[in-house]
């Protein structure tokens, strides 16, 4: 099986930067990641303003899968996610919305073993692993990998986990997919500025789908399909993500606009990805029991 090294990263999604590896479709390969940081804090004596980060979230690839082109759609499936065995925790002045109440900088070193987030002496819980940056080169500008899109990039989703498959529109030829910024656990929101920040090793496969009309990322697991939308304001990224559901819901039950917008409401849940990016995250989740 091949595997991708931490050594060849972007620093932002665009269309031109070369792949480092190119895979068949279906093939499984391990795509190795550096945490946020680089890995260039370590201690809790690394504080965050003192350390110099020349860029955030360094991600691992791109990728190009044969075979893929411009207009279709990938699938890419996330077979196993496995941690480093320590993640940070930062918190700084400025950082997240109560970030103009701290005063002093704050790294926190949090061990992880046997499964669990060791969190303090007494706080102990059970690591679930996400990765919070995964998308495909945009088709005519460089997206920095701090921001999430319809590209993907930094959306912060929880649900991107092992088992759980993330399908993206492809804008340049072989899609050239890239990921990093792994967290051993985060909430809805991230609502500190960070997960548990965290090096690791993902396994993965990305495969073409056929008549999948889709504009923006959409993640499946075993009961959902959430659609995932980014924008400036809440009500931008809620707007387009209703758009985008609507229209699936449309295409998929063969519904007219009142009755999809009357099934969305009435049996789909609008969720809090993040809140702390250059755009907003949400998700609109879609029972699977609907479609299929
Ligand atoms: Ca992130
Ligand atoms: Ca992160």
């Amino acid at each position: 099986m091949k595997t991708i090294s931490r050594n060849q990263t972007i620093t932002d999604f665009g269309p031109s930067h070369p792949p480092v590896e190119t895979v068949d479709p279906g093939e499984s390969v391990w795509v190795q990641t550096h945490d946020c940081y680089g890995g260039r804090i370590r201690t809790e004596k690394d504080l965050r303003p003192n350390i110099r980060i020349p860029v955030i979230n360094p991600s691992t690839g791109p990728i190009a899968v044969k075979g893929v082109s411009t207009g279709d759609v990938i699938r890419v499936r996330i077979e196993e996610i496995r941690l480093d065995h320590q993640g940070i925790m930062v918190t700084a002045p400025g950082l997240g919305p109560l970030g103009d109440n701290i005063r002093e900088a704050d790294t926190k070193v949090i061990p992880i073993w046997d499964g669990m987030a060791h969190f303090s002496e007494s706080i102990r819980f059970p690591v679930r692993p996400m990765i919070g940056v995964i998308g495909v080169a945009p088709a005519d500008r460089k997206i920095s990998a701090e921001a999430p899109g319809t590209h993907g990039g930094n959306m912060d989703t929880k649900a991107i986990t092992s088992g759980s498959s993330v399908y993206f529109p492809v804008f340049v030829h072989g899609a050239n997919l890239a990921l990093g910024d792994l967290h051993a656990a985060m909430g809805d929101g991230e609502m500190s500025g960070t997960g548990i920040e965290i090096a690791g090793n993902v396994r993965l496969s990305i495969s073409k789908v056929k008549n999948f009309p889709l504009s923006m990322p959409l993640v499946e697991t075993d009961e959902e399909y959430m659609v995932i939308a980014s924008g400036e304001t809440f009500e931008k990224a809620i707007r387009v993500g209703i758009e985008q559901s609507v229209s699936l819901l449309k295409e998929f039950l063969g519904l007219s606009f009142p009755d999809a917008y009357c099934l969305l409401s009435a049996t789909c849940d609008l969720r809090v990805s993040q809140i702390v990016n250059p755009l907003l995250t949400v998700r609109v989740a879609i029972p699977k029991s609907l479609i299929e």
